[in-house]
């Protein structure tokens, strides 16, 4: 029989309604052996705010009771179950212990401990769910093999002893039931508790079926699978029924928040299909993403980024020399900030940062020593309020007029930087953010909305 990891996130686990649609999906699915989940919608959220250096203690209160009171009404629904509730105290408790413990003394390692607590929550109360269908199903701590390293609040998986530990510890315990896991968080080799950034419960079901070799992942969630664009800012955004697994990655990468994307890596690893499915429609089909597709258009959807930020650097030590980029991205590497565009001239270079991607409880990673650091070698000006967005599709490189198609619907906006060529798969330009959804409409309805022209 095959073996299927399904993840649902928060919206999927929002309540006690929304589980019991997910379980319906599982038990309906033989095949789905491994649940990964994600937090209840708007629990890692509060948490974050609870990690916050200027939280006071009246909110921290209110905070932890809105937490407490999601909880309450799923095991309300459930009848108190009496080792669930136990459980879930338990981790109330923590999140009061370790968000006091925050007040005191900032640690990254305690600020990751208290984020993992909302899929300790979700992850017991969705077993219980699970169990008053009918089904035989118990909760698995990720942490006892999703090993990482200690870049807390946004850690690096280590795909090798999470592929050793899950077949040790976890693939005898799918033969006979359904097994309910964390998504977002890992454990170092210490056993501190670390996570993977934010929406990186994507990740940890993409990694799990890859230590599985498992034949498929579900990711369940609030849309029918990947649209032409995000759905909530283009009305006539239409779902996709195949895409390829680098047309997949460009658009997680660049801003399509339906896949983390990290999601894809372990999935072309080991040649897993994804798959990407509404839980509160699953008839409604979803989007296949399969390492072989039919059709390769060249146009196939939109994604936005927006919270970019752009580096310019002025450097006289540019012009006919050498090493200048390779020192500015060697301070850049030890800061770990991850470049995504990059422009050059003759004396300047501009990148784009993703604020966006910083870690779990969303620390920006510009910081005044990387600029110090920067200003030695070049005058620095950074500018902020922008959003990246790619046109996400194949041969764009390679096919003749993609451009003056783009640029034609570009033509009243102001557009910032450009970037084509290095892939065959994306156009990304650079729009101040206040632009950006009338940019990706206008592009959206020119390129999937009216006829082809080229
Ligand atoms: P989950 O909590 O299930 O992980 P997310 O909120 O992380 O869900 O991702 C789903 C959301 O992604 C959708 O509600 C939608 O607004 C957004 N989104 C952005 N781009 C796309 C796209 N191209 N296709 C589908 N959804 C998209
Ligand atoms: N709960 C985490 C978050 O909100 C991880 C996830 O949902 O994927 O970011
Ligand atoms: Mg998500």
């Amino acid at each position: 029989m095959s073996l299927i990891v399904a993840k649902f996130g928060g919206t999927s686990v929002a309540d006690y309604d929304a589980m019991h649609r997910c379980a319906r999906i599982i038990i309906e699915n033989p095949e789905i052996r491994l649940v990964v989940v994600s937090a209840s919608s708007g629990v890692t959220n509060l948490l974050v705010e609870l990690t916050q250096a200027d939280t006071d203690a009246q909110r921290r209160q209110s905070l932890i009771q809105q937490i407490s009171a999601i909880q309450h009404l799923i095991l309300e629904k459930l009848g108190f179950p009496n080792e669930v509730v136990v459980r879930i105290e338990a981790v109330l408790e923590r999140i009061e212990a370790l968000s006091e413990q925050l007040s005191v003394q900032r640690s990254k390692a305690v600020m990751d401990e208290l984020l993992a607590q909302g899929e300790q929550c979700s992850s017991a109360l969705f077993a219980a769910v699970l169990r008053e269908k009918g089904a035989k199903s118990s909760v698995f701590d990720v942490r006892n093999i999703m090993r990482t390293d200690s870049f807390f609040g946004r850690a690096e998986p280590q795909i090798e002893q999470i592929s050793s530990l899950t077949q040790a510890e976890l693939s005898p315990k799918l033969t006979d039931e359904v097994i309910v896991t964390q998504g977002f968080i890992g454990a170092d080799y210490q056993g501190c508790t670390t996570t993977l950034g934010r929406g990186g419960s994507d990740y940890s079901a993409a990694l799990l079926a890859e230590a599985l070799k498992a034949d498929a992942v579900q990711i369940w969630t609030d849309v029918a699978g990947i649209y032409t664009t995000d759905p909530r800012l283009a009305p006539n955004a239409r779902p996709i029924k195949e895409i390829s697994f680098n047309e997949a990655a460009e658009m997680a990468t660049f801003g399509a928040k339906v896949l983390h994307p990290a999601t894809i890596l372990p999935a072309v690893r080991q040649k897993i299909q994804v798959f990407v499915g509404s839980s509160w429609a699953p008839e409604q089909g979803g989007t296949w993403i399969r390492h072989q597709v039919n059709a390769e258009p060249v146009y196939r959807a939109v994604a936005v980024r927006r919270d970019q930020t752009l580096l310019n650097l002025h450097s006289l030590q540019m012009l006919h020399a050498q090493g200048f980029l390779a020192e500015t991205f060697a301070t850049l590497a030890r800061h770990k900030i991850s470049v995504d565009l990059i422009t050059t001239s003759e004396v300047n270079v501009s990148l784009t940062l993703d604020k966006t991607g910083s870690d779990s409880s969303g620390h920006g990673l510009l910081n005044e020593s990387l600029l110090q650091e920067l200003s030695q070698h070049s005058r620095v000006r950074v500018e902020e309020n922008l959003a990246l967005i790619a046109i996400v599709g194949n041969k764009i490189a390679t096919t003749a007029g993609v451009c003056r198609r783009v640029f034609e619907v570009l033509a009243p906006h102001n557009v910032r930087m450009i970037c084509q060529g290095a892939s065959p798969h994306n156009l990304c330009v650079l729009v101040a953010e206040s632009e950006a959804a009338q940019v990706v409409n206008a592009l959206h309805q020119d390129l999937f909305e009216t006829p082809e022209v080229i």
